[in-house]
């Protein structure tokens, strides 16, 4: 009997296709395919094969099964479940998953070979380099490992006793080593190791919940070599937010296992991610460091999954496909029987809640390791000793860095603003300069001359009058960004060493992983940072953390604004004192009161993360509750009003959810769309995804118009 095959396309399509397999091709669920779509053949992965009952209409056939590797079923189930949770086309999921496979092949190298033709003159030359040209390489590395002249492998090669072959480097990756030992571990560790390493094997959830510096990198590489140690095959992904931290794990990975992990982030080159791709697909590549992505790798036998630094933000994915890596990671180890490990400092309320309610299992660190201290923590009171006009440092926040550097320790100023000034305005019209199609202000750059939107990357050069009202000279810049506090700390340290560390100052992996190490290396004296420096690292010579505006995250006010100020202020003082030297953390702040700043001064996070709960219970919010929130956007205002208030009116009537809006958005306006929000709130025991699809589903948007469904939102702009 013919056979048909589903097949699903890497693109934002409702389903999968259904395609005739050709006599023979014996497909399978999984593999690889060129099928017709439209007049193009494009790349698919199958998801069902079922034999044809007759009186269908003819099927197009598939074109070619493809030589790449298939995805495996848990690959396959995990794609198809990610896009029911995110109500979303499961081709956009597929699409992350077959990044890897779609980018171009490393380049085959042409490499040497003996034919077995004897050479016409065997001269002594000759004779080394067809000794050495057992291993097959390139005719300059030949030259050089026979210690002879290029000339001497021309001629052999003219003669037709060497050949000329084109080799693509194999997708290997070098076995852990799994007979070395880690660091002895402290008690506390020891024992934190030893639970986990009892639940390597099958699926469940822990809580590695442990103060900065106590030592969880340590504790979940011992959970990892137990994994990999009890199955030859075993894989572990470990989960990070930023490609900063990948880059000091990777070097921790490849230290404690000898042998170099898989990297995984949007700054690997193409042809590198193929072979990482392919090694992860075949089992050959057993340990994957990466960002998010990283989770819709094919692995074949994935046993563990650790997400290190699970409350930070940057695991949800807001563009394109839109979920959260952390909330996934749980799902691919029920799918995989895989162990999953949520590492933090400052766990996110809901895995908290989770550890709680017994769902999660719950270690704790509560010291950090050796002699090793905490920093204190104080609150510097900007009413009361403010900088001078102009200036951002306080006078006890300077008076500090002077003394730390007399010592010769390093300084880190965090201030999570990336540019110079985050307004530029005129002072003769008051006008504030923003981008021309969205609702932001225009940041100013200093290093490249240029006002630059944050959101959508348009740029243009700072102009020298007003564009409204034409006045020379009279743009000025409001507030500071990491530029201008680095602008300011030169003034005050003219002969300090200093650096900033911002997603503009380092563009790649590599000058990320750079500018760590010269840090660690007591290179500089103060370091600016944004949030990309902030975390993780651990910086043994630095005592002073400054927090240029403790106050910044708590503006705006959402949901999550105080959870998230004191996650990220937590993990940047943090990273102050973590060798014998003591450290301090200063925090400048207009509002000392604030439950978040007085929770970090008492380094009393239970007492806040209660009141936080409460006030979350409360009002039925995660993760008491769950939230959902829709964006709808289009070019047209009028038309993009009269779409939304039609989809107000098909919002299915279920106990337990309430619709709110349409409202505008905070940002209205983006890349000249206009845009417009509703948000859902749903009792726990509701099945919120299968709420929005329902929703989803009586709606037909005009084709201008595109709506976005966020599962869990964590921007409400
Ligand atoms: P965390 O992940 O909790 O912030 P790390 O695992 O990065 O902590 O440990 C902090 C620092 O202390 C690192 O430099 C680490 O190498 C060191 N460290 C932690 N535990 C030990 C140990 N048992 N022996 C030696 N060094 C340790």
């Amino acid at each position: 009997m013919s056979r048909i095959a589903s097949v699903l396309i890497p693109m934002p399509l409702p389903e999968a296709f259904d395609y005739a397999e050709p006599e023979g091709m014996g497909l399978a669920p999984g593999d690889q395919v060129a099928v017709p779509l439209g007049p193009r053949l494009i790349r698919g992965v199958v998801v069902e094969v079922r034999d044809a009952l007759g009186g269908n209409r003819p099927l197009k056939p598939v074109a070619e099964r493809l030589a790449d590797p298939a995805l495996p079923p848990g690959t396959v189930e995990f794609i198809q479940w990610a896009a029911r949770y995110a109500v979303d086309a499961p081709g956009q999921p597929l699409a992350i998953a077959l990044r890897g496979a779609r980018a171009p092949k490393p380049r085959p190298m042409r490499v040497l070979v003996p034919t077995g033709v004897p050479p016409a003159r065997p001269t002594a030359a000759r004779t080394k380099v067809l000794e050495a040209a057992v291993a097959p390489m390139s005719a300059a590395d030949l030259a050089r490992a026979a210690g002879v002249s290029s000339g001497v492998v021309k001629g052999l090669l003219d003669e037709g006793a060497l050949d000329v072959r084109e080799i693509v480097a194999e997708a290997r990756f070098d076995p852990p080593d799994l007979g070395r030992s880690g660091a002895e571990l402290n008690a506390s560790q020891a024992a934190a190791a030893e639970a986990l390493k009892a639940v390597v094997g099958g699926f469940n959830v822990t809580l590695l919940d442990g103060v900065t510096g106590s030592g969880k990198t340590e504790v979940y590489l011992e959970a990892a070599a137990a994994a990999l140690a009890a199955d030859p095959d075993a894989q572990v992904l470990i989960l990070l937010p930023e490609i900063a931290l990948t880059q000091a794990v990777i070097a921790r990975v490849a230290a404690r296992f000898g042998a170099q992990p898989g990297e995984w982030h949007s700054d690997v080159a193409p042809p590198a991610r193929r072979r990482v791709w392919e090694a992860v697909a075949s089992g050959n590549c057993r340990i994957v460091v990466g960002a998010r992505s990283a989770l819709f790798l094919p692995f074949r036998r994935l046993k563990l999954i650790v997400v290190d630094e699970e409350h930070d933000g940057s695991f949800k994915q807001e563009e394109g496909f839109i979920y959260h890596a952390r909330d996934l990671a749980v799902v691919r180890g029920r799918i995989e029987d895989a162990a999953v490990v949520l590492a933090s400092a400052t766990p996110s309320l809901e895995s908290l809640r989770n550890a709680e309610t017994g769902r999660y299992r719950w270690l704790r660190l509560s010291t950090r390791h050796g002699t090793a201290r905490l920093p204190d923590i104080e609150l510097i009171d900007l009413r009361e000793t403010p900088p001078e006009a102009g200036r951002w440092l306080s006078p006890p926040l300077v008076r500090e860095m002077a003394e730390t550097w007399a010592r010769g320790e390093q300084t880190l100023l965090f201030l999570n603003r990336r540019g110079y000034a985050p307004l530029v305005l005129c002072k003769a019209c008051g006008e504030r300069m923003t981008a021309p199609d969205t609702d932001s202000w225009l940041v100013e750059h200093r290093y490249t001359g240029r006002l630059v939107c944050h959101l959508t990357g348009f740029s243009m050069p700072k102009p020298s009058a007003c564009p409204h009202c034409g006045a020379k000279d009279s743009l000025v810049s409001i507030g500071p960004g990491v530029e201008r506090v680095e602008e300011e700390a030169r003034a005050l340290f003219p002969e300090a060493r200093i650096a900033v560390f911002s997603s503009d100052t380092v563009f790649d992996a590599r000058e990320a992983r750079r500018l760590v190490e010269a840090m660690a290396a007591g290179e500089f004296d103060i370091l600016v940072a944004t949030q990309a420096a902030a975390k993780g690292h651990n910086f043994p010579k630095l005592t002073l953390v400054g927090v240029v505006d403790a106050d910044l995250g708590l503006r705006g006010g959402d949901l999550r604004a105080a959870e998230r100020t004191y996650q990220l202020l937590a993990q940047a003082t943090g990273r102050a004192g973590r060798r014998d030297r003591p450290g301090k953390a200063l925090l400048q702040t207009y509002a000392p009161e604030h439950a978040v700043m007085q929770a970090l001064k008492a380094q009393d996070r239970d007492a806040f993360v209660e009141a936080e709960m409460a006030e979350r219970e409360l009002s039925g919010l995660p993760p008491f509750g769950r939230l959902a929130a829709v964006i709808a956007s289009g070019p047209d205002a009028a038309q993009l009003e009269a779409f939304v208030q039609g989809m107000a009116s098909q919002a299915p009537n279920t106990p337990g959810v309430e619709v709110y809006g349409p409202a505008d958005a905070p940002l209205g306006l983006v890349r000249g769309r206009r845009r417009k929000r509703f948000l859902v709130r749903a009792d726990r025991t509701v099945d919120l995804s299968a709420y929005m699809a329902a929703w989803r589903a009586r709606v037909r948007p005009p084709g201008q118009i595109r709506v976005a469904i966020d599962i869990d939102p964590y921007s409400f702009l």
